[in-house]
Order: structure tokens, then sequence, then C-alpha cells
């Protein structure tokens, strides 16, 4: 283990790497393998059971079979822990694959079927509680309402900050406070572990689409929960069950990305804080959701967070045929949904990311979201500017109604 004194830059380039030098490699193994020889019965019996229970592999007997474990995808684990400030994290082939996990890892530990969750989330996240697919019950609530929505048969809370796609941030501490014992989920692909560590502020479990920022270049899905051993063993054994597990490949990206995240983050950040300052000043922008824009009232940016991030989005003037006309008109951003990636996105919550959310909590027609990255900051005004100006909101003109 490296010493746990370094600081966050080191460990991002350093941790899950330890084996290395005993195996006589630099770079990380990528082990594609999909099944293990066994030594013999015995010991591959032994690991094969540890493993489908949700424990490690048992030293003798192997990894067995590539859904149970997979060592390119637990060296990513244990970097991405160490990152999150949790004892272990468990990799899945999705952000929306963890997500069931811990749904079904927490009602089955604890027999409950109640979901108590914070809007605004990602609209994939609102549907799958929604759907019913996986036989819960959601209570939506806004973060002051969590303790009236808590029932006796709550299994977990789940949490985004900052929250996609309104960017607003929710007090950890006080969720985790009002929970009375139930565990949090704090969805952390926003902040990613550079900006925020949701356990420091009582959070159980930490997850992140790390399709977005973790990924970092728009080439992998895959998600992640951080948390202790002892959910990470329930989230395992739901993982090896269901057949969940990330792709070595993703694993092996992911982590050789984590070393450049702090940087890559903080550089879209600067970014990001530019062009959100700049767009708070433009005529058909009419609000610029950003953390600490409008003030910091419950000072969360300074307590519970390191930055503000590379996320905006912004009200238009002209609605969505603004937004329509935007979208289609940017040219160095690309027009596609998933964020967090080296290049810039956006995109329009409400008909796409959003989609399935109940028309109440869907994003305004109006909202349109920028993912910034690592582009020179003047072009990516430029662009926009050019696609903003090109056709003056609806508003603006004589004034004939949209049929
Ligand atoms: C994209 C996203 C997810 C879902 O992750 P996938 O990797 O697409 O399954 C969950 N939460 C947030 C905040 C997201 O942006």
């Amino acid at each position: 283990m490296i010493s746990s004194r370094l600081q966050l830059d080191s460990i991002a380039v350093h941790a899950g790497r330890e084996d290395l030098a005993q195996l006589g490699v630099h770079a990380l193994p990528l082990d594609l393998s999909s099944t293990n020889p066994l030594p013999d019965i015995e010991a591959g019996g032994l690991s094969y059971e540890a493993m489908a229970g949700g424990g490690t592999p048992y030293a003798e007997g192997g990894a067995v079979y590539g859904r149970l474990w997979n060592p390119t995808v637990a060296r990513f684990e244990s970097a991405l822990a160490r990152m999150e400030h949790t004892e272990a994290a468990v990799a899945f082939s999705s952000g929306m694959a963890a997500t069931t996990a811990a749904i079904l890892a927490t009602t089955r530990e604890t027999g409950h079927r109640h979901i108590v969750a914070v809007r605004p989330l990602y609209g994939g996240t609102d549907h799958l509680l929604a759907s019913g697919v996986l036989g819960v019950e959601a209570t939506y609530c806004t973060a002051e309402g969590v303790a009236a929505a808590l029932r006796p048969d709550t299994a977990l809370i789940i949490l985004e900050t900052p929250a996609n796609p309104t960017l607003d941030l929710v007090d950890i501490r006080a969720v985790a406070e009002a929970a009375r014992g139930v565990p949090v989920l704090v969805d952390n692909t926003f902040a990613t572990p550079i900006l925020q560590n949701p356990v420091d502020f009582g959070a159980s479990m930490v997850l992140h689409s790390a399709t977005k920022y973790l990924g970092g270049h728009g080439d992998v899905i895959a998600g992640v929960i951080a948390c202790d051993q002892k959910q990470a063993a329930a989230l395992r054994r739901v993982r090896a069950i269901t057949g969940a597990l990330l792709h070595p490949l993703g694993a092996y990206l992911l982590h050789r990305g984590l070393a450049t995240l702090p940087i890559r983050v903080r550089a879209q950040q600067a970014n990001a804080q530019r062009v959100a300052a700049w767009l708070s000043t433009h005529p058909s922008v009419s609000r610029v959701h950003y953390p600490g824009i409008a003030g910091d009232p419950q000072g969360l940016l300074d307590r519970q967070m390191r930055g503000t991030g590379a996320m905006i989005s912004i009200d238009l003037r002209g609605g969505l045929e603004q937004a329509r006309h935007l979208t289609s008109t940017v040219r160095l951003f690309t027009h596609a949904v998933s964020l967090g990636g080296v290049d810039s996105l956006i995109q329009h919550p409400a008909a796409l990311t959003h989609r399935p959310v109940a028309p109440e909590a869907r994003p305004p027609a109006g909202l349109v979201r920028l993912s910034i990255g690592l582009e020179d900051h003047e072009d990516l005004m430029a662009d926009l500017d050019q696609a903003l100006a090109a056709r003056r909101p609806a508003a603006a003109h004589a004034g004939a109604p949209h049929p």
C-alpha cells in the first residue's frame, strides 16, 4: 500500500499499481482472460464459493471465471477507492448497472422495498426508480424533504450533487443526518473525486458514471461504487449473480486515465468558469446554472467541494426553438449526450437525457446543458456566440406564435 499521506494528485498517478514491480512491469497489465486454469477441484471450488458470496478469490484457487473477478478491474477499483477515501470500490458495466446493484443489494439486505430519491437526478436514475422493473417504490423529494419522506421500510436514499442537469447543490451532511441510519448513496459523477468526497460528509456509497469524467475520452461505458468492505461484498455478490462486471479493457482505460483526472478536471473547470461568466452576460441567456454563480447561500461550495466543475446549464430566452437552433448550429461543440470528456458537448435534457422523467420534474424546454472540454475557451465562446447570434430568439421577432 502506498503511503496514506500522499496528496490526491500523487494518489491519482500511483494508486492501484502496488503489485506492478513484483510482476516486473511498469504499465498496467490488461488481463482479458474469460476463464482461468484451476489448480485442483478443492481450491477452485473454494475460490468460486468465496466470490459467488461477494468475497475475493481464495489465494490458491485463482479467479476461476471472468464474470466473477478480473485483476485489471480490481486494480482500478482499489485506485478509485483511495481517491474516494473508502475501503473498497466495485466496478460495473455501466453507471446504471451500478445503481441497479446498489438498489438490489440494499433491498435484499434489509428486506425493504422503499427508496427515497432527491430530485433532480440523472434521467436514467429517475426512470429506473419510477419504472418498477426492480420492484421498488420511490418517493421523490427535495433535500429538505428527506426526513419526511423516510418510512420504516426505506432501504436507500439516493441524491446527486451537483445535480444533473440543474447543477443544484445538495447538503450531503444534512441528508446523512436526516437519514436515521438508512444508507445514503451520492452520485458524484459531476464533481469527481477531485472536487468532492461524499463519504467525508456521511455518505455511505459514492457512485460514478465512469463513462463521464473518469473515462474522460468518450470511449468507455462504465460505473463504479466506492464504499466500505461490507457493502462492497454485497455489491460484488449482486454483480457476480447478475453478470454486470466491467469489461477489463474498460477498467484498463479508466485506470490509465485516473493519472490525468486531476489536471483534466481543473483545466476543464478553468474553461467552464470563463464560459459561465461570459454566458451570464449574454443577451440570449436568461439564467446560467453553475455552482456559485448566484452566490453560495448554504456555503456548500466552501464546505463540501474543492471547485465548481465543468458542467453548465443555461436557460435560453428563445426557449425550445432557440435550443433547437443552438444545438444544430454549433461547430466546435458536438451535439451529443454524455459529458465529462476532453471535448465539449451540448445537449437538450428535456428531449434527451431527461426525457423519461415525469413531466412535472422534467427540465424546462429552454434549458440546454454544456459539458466544457479542454479546447481553448475563446474558441468555445466564439462558437456559442455564432450559434446564439445566428438567429435571435423568437420573442425578439414580430411575434407570430409558433404553430
Ligand atoms: C450518465 C449518468 C449516469 C448513468 O451512467 P451510465 O454510465 O450512462 O449508465 C448516472 N448518473 C449521472 C449523473 C450521469 O450523468
